[in-house]
């Protein structure tokens, strides 16, 4: 595409009564909109590359009737109130917790590891002198990451932690990122905890719930203001250049917005395949993880998660992950690594030097993994500063 016909920065955006661009529909994208939208009464363009809104929390219903989440399983959780109440304007809610079992060496356990888990891997007599001394050292309702206690004194805990760390982390590190652990970021690795309790839940976030009629008919309502347009199917870079916007958000790949002129950032991906049975259940609980053995990392079983009521049908989605291939498939996971890091921050310094004209945010823009609730609440905390910024 010629220099001349794409939007850029510092094309026509000094206009004050201008709209605003704001590229991507995701979390990030819609929450902003709505923001400037509502609150500062400007007009918001909001332009998605997809044929839908909704990001990567994207959910449709498929042919035979089942609500799906059209890139991987979405569990919301948070333990921010600002953002329970900010997206509770949009949805009533339906509680759900996330429970999430591993196969391994064929039996399923309960997975963050707990107290169940352990007297099911291990004989009585080991697992009870690992019970006693994670009581002991820790107490009743901690939660201790395993990379911890790898480096415990007492061989008990060690037992108990290389065996977390070799079955399951180990390989499903390896199979989900195609590194082992160790050349990954330790703030990413290092969360993995074991629990000593009986708590079988995925998360112990304050709000566990799922948008009671789905995610896209949340940023549908989020969107529904007259303020708002939506351009589907549409590459920012393709909108006539006569538009004139105020200033644009983005929050697509940063790497892709400057061409890549520092080098591509790294990405992975993951492919999804959706089977439908004529059973009314698949498996016991949301998600079956498959640490090894498999080339699919995990199995989750939408309707356990929607709570939705479809009879004798049920759809699960099995994930592979795959390296990400421009044009193929889709970023979605940035590569939690120092170097990448390094990296993002060559971007960074280019959109700096936009002097605030663009705005990067979400988890493409920021380069950055955000769960649904941290991409909201990063989105919420940029508007305040745009909104500080316009006196309002
Ligand atoms: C498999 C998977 C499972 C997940 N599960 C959970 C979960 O259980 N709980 C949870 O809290 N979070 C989960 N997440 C994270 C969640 O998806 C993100 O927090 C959320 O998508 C972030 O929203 P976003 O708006 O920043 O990015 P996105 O949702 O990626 O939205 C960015 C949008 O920008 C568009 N775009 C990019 N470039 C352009 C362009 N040039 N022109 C126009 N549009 C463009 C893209 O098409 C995309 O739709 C999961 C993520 C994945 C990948």
């Amino acid at each position: 595409m010629p220099d001349q016909d794409r939007v850029r920065p510092g094309a026509n955006w000094d206009m004050t009564n201008g709209a605003w661009l704001i590229v991507g529909a995701g979390f990030t994208g819609c929450t902003l909109a709505e923001r400037i939208a509502n609150v500062l009464g400007r007009k918001v363009v909001l332009v998605e590359r997809r044929p839908h809104i909704g990001g990567n929390a994207f959910d449709y219903y498929d042919e035979s009737g089942v609500l799906v989440h059209a890139y991987g399983p979405h569990i919301f959780h948070t333990n921010s109130r600002k953002v329970w109440e900010y997206l509770s304007r949009f949805t009533e809610w339906r509680r759900y917790e996330h429970r999430v079992l591993a196969v391994v060496d064929g039996m399923r356990v309960p997975v963050p590891f707990n107290v169940n888990s352990i007297r099911t891997c291990f004989p009585a007599a080991a697992a009870a002198q690992i019970v006693g001394r994670l009581l002991r050292y820790y107490g009743w309702g901690a939660n201790v990451p395993i990379l911890t206690l790898r480096q415990h004194h007492d061989g008990y805990i060690r037992l108990l932690a290389d065996y977390v760390y070799e079955k399951i982390f180990y390989e499903y590190t390896l199979k989900q990122w195609e590194l082992p652990p160790d050349e990954l970021d330790p703030l990413v690795t290092g969360r993995v905890p074991v629990r000593v309790s009986l708590d079988d839940r995925y998360f112990q976030d304050i709000y566990q719930a799922m948008p009671a009629n789905g995610y896209t008919a949340l940023f549908q309502r989020m969107l529904d203001h007259p303020n708002i347009e939506v351009v589907l199917g549409t590459d920012y870079r393709q909108l006539a250049p006569a538009r004139e916007f105020k200033r644009i958000i983005y929050t697509g790949m940063i790497d892709e917005f400057f061409e890549f002129r520092r080098g591509p950032l790294p990405y992975r991906s993951l492919r999804f395949d959706f089977v439908t049975l004529n059973k009314e259940r698949f498996q016991e609980v949301g998600t079956v993880n498959y640490p090894n053995g498999q080339p699919f990392t995990r199995i989750s079983e939408l309707k356990h998660i929607t709570g939705q009521v479809v009879e004798n049908k049920t759809t699960i989605t099995v994930e592979y992950p795959e390296r990400y291939a421009p044009g193929c498939n889709e970023p979605y996971y940035p590569i939690p690594r120092k170097d990448n890091r390094a990296h993002y921050l060559t971007y960074l310094e280019e959109a700096q030097k936009t002097n605030g004209a663009v705005l990067f945010a979400g988890r493409l823009g920021d380069y950055k993994y955000y769960n649904m609730d941290q991409a909201v609440g990063r989105a919420l905390q940029l508007f305040e500063s745009i909104a500080a910024a316009e006196g309002v």
